[in-house]
């Protein structure tokens, strides 16, 4: 299972200068109404309040003031290869900030030592342009770059966008088991609480009125009764449906509990509360056992169900 989406949000006009000064290989600091300076630069004066005046230019060496070394990063991180997470106050700062050194070895660490600010190539106004800090003073002065006056280079920087991924297994339980090697063979599994009678699709294993197991399996049609839906009108990257579409709960013929699924096959203005819908499933070959079966459900052609027929299920 992967859960993600790019958080985009304004950087503000402090933190826009900071990025902006990135792309061109400058490191901003705010002078404080103490008269330190701190980088990265604050945004509200931590003594007055107020956002700072004028930023100023810091060096790209520092000194590593506390460090953790991080034997096995994780995808997105920095570097694909252990390293320390440090705070390094910049030549010029009183404050330190977070960012990556590339020591090699937890044994090449210390407090104290020296680093510079290695650069990436592609430089996009993010706190990403500076790959990492690697060990030593490096060239004692920075080559002049002279800032890009063409394209979305010379525009000020006033986004952020940072990829958000929740990448995750889940183990199937036997009825979930059940239910999802039914979707690959192009049939719909449920179950039946013994207690009440009731049947579950996808069933939890468990009635959660009656806390027993429900272990009696049950086929059920690929038919049933739209009981609420909602019109999608809003796009989103990576969206694989256009807008409008509509989102509907969908009441199996046979079930006592509705699931969420896509209704298309129609104008959405004509989706309604006991339309009749058949999924439409996926070819064979595009059935797995995690995706679902069926790619979405389309109307059946038949007289809407009468309202008390699903109104408790609403
Ligand atoms: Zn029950």
């Amino acid at each position: 299972m992967e859960i993600a989406f790019d958080y985009t949000r304004s950087l503000g006009p402090v933190l826009g200068q900071f990025m902006t000064a990135l792309r061109e290989r400058r490191i901003l600091g705010a002078r404080g109404a103490d008269g330190r300076v701190h980088a990265p630069p604050f945004e509200y004066d931590p003594e007055t309040f107020r956002p700072p005046g004028e930023l100023v230019e810091v060096g790209q060496a520092g000194t590593v003031v506390s460090w953790s070394w991080l034997p096995e990063p994780l995808a997105g991180q920095p570097l694909d290869r252990p390293f320390a997470w440090a705070l390094i106050r910049l030549d010029g700062a009183d404050t330190a900030m977070l960012h990556a050194v590339d020591a090699g070895s937890a044994a090449a660490m210390r407090t104290g030592m020296r680093v510079t600010a290695r650069w990436a190539a592609d430089r996009v106004g993010s706190i990403r342009d500076i790959a990492c800090f690697e060990p030593g003073e490096g060239p004692p002065e920075r080559p002049p770059e002279a800032p890009s006056t063409t394209g979305a280079g010379s525009e000020p920087v006033t986004m952020t966008v940072t990829p958000v991924r929740l990448r995750y297994v889940h183990t199937a339980s036997a009825a979930e088991s059940a239910y999802l090697r039914g979707l690959a063979d192009g049939r719909l599994i449920g179950q039946r609480c013994p207690a009440c009678g009731k049947v579950y699709i996808p069933s939890r294993g468990t009635c959660p009125a009656d806390g027993v197991p429900t272990d009696s399996e049950v086929e059920l049609p690929d038919t049933g009764t739209v009981t609420t839906f909602s019109v999608v009108n809003v796009g989103y990257p990576g969206q694989q449906v256009t807008p409008p579409y509509v989102a509907a709960a969908v009441l199996l013929d046979g079930a006592d509990i509705a699931f969420q699924h896509l209704i298309l096959g129609c104008d959405p203005g004509e989706v309604r509360m006991g339309m009749r819908v058949r999924a439409v499933w996926r070819p064979r070959a595009e059935r797995g056992t995690t995706a679902g079966g069926i790619g979405y459900f389309a109307p059946a052609g038949e007289p809407d169900a009468p309202y008390e027929s699903y109104a408790r299920f609403l």
